[in-house]
């Protein structure tokens, strides 16, 4: 195990398919194995996702939608999962548009409609509409694909985290269980570009 090895400062780390990511403490790798979300081979730290792809789909993303946000039309530059991570939702292009930081931000956890119903915002990204149009359905399809795809599907930290405490039977913890009627913050839009960085 992680403890019989000689203590340097990072440990190198390496994604599902064997390729090399940043370095990491050796305290955030045993973090890692202890949440289930990656194993530990002759000194290196697998990650069980793969969090490159999530880099693909992003920028995939952004060359479809550009600098606007999905949900208000203002400038913004972040990743947004229409239908949350905690939900089921896939970093997919069918499930992410860019969104602003307020936007973002503000909306957390919450489902599409909420967020729509707090906000008064009205998108036009055909995404959201799609989602908001069909969402009882679309949650119901992404929670029964969380149920049967296995860990390595998952290509971000917290999507590899919720599928872990989804199949440990504690997604309760994570998943807000009451729908909260108004934002727990709201920043300001702002235009300045959010660079998605990977944090193993
Ligand atoms: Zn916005």
């Amino acid at each position: 195990m992680i403890n019989d090895i000689i203590v340097h400062e990072t440990v190198p780390v390496v994604d599902l398919d064997g390729r090399p990511l940043s370095p990491c403490t050796l305290e955030k790798a045993q973090q890692n194995l202890n949440d289930g979300l990656a194993i530990w081979h002759e000194g290196v730290l697998r990650l069980n996702y793969r969090p490159l792809a999530y880099r693909r789909i992003y920028h995939r993303v952004r060359r479809r939608d550009g600098l606007t946000c999905g949900w208000c039309g203002e400038p913004g530059s972040t990743l947004e999962h229409v239908l949350p991570i905690c939900w089921g939702g896939r970093t997919s292009l069918d499930n992410c548009v860019v969104a602003c930081r307020a936007c973002n931000h503000s909306r957390n956890n919450a489902l599409p409609s909420a967020f729509v119903a707090w906000t008064g915002v009205r998108p036009t990204h055909p995404v959201i509409l799609g989602i908001l149009r069909h969402e009882a359905k679309a949650l119901a399809a992404a929670e029964a694909s969380l149920r049967s795809r296995p860990l390595s599907t998952c290509i971000s930290k917290e999507e590899a985290q919720i599928w872990v405490a989804y199949h440990q039977g504690d997604i309760e913890r994570i998943r807000p269980s009451v729908t909260p009627i108004r934002p727990a913050s709201r920043y300001r839009a702002t235009s300045e570009p959010f660079g998605q960085v990977f944090i193993p």
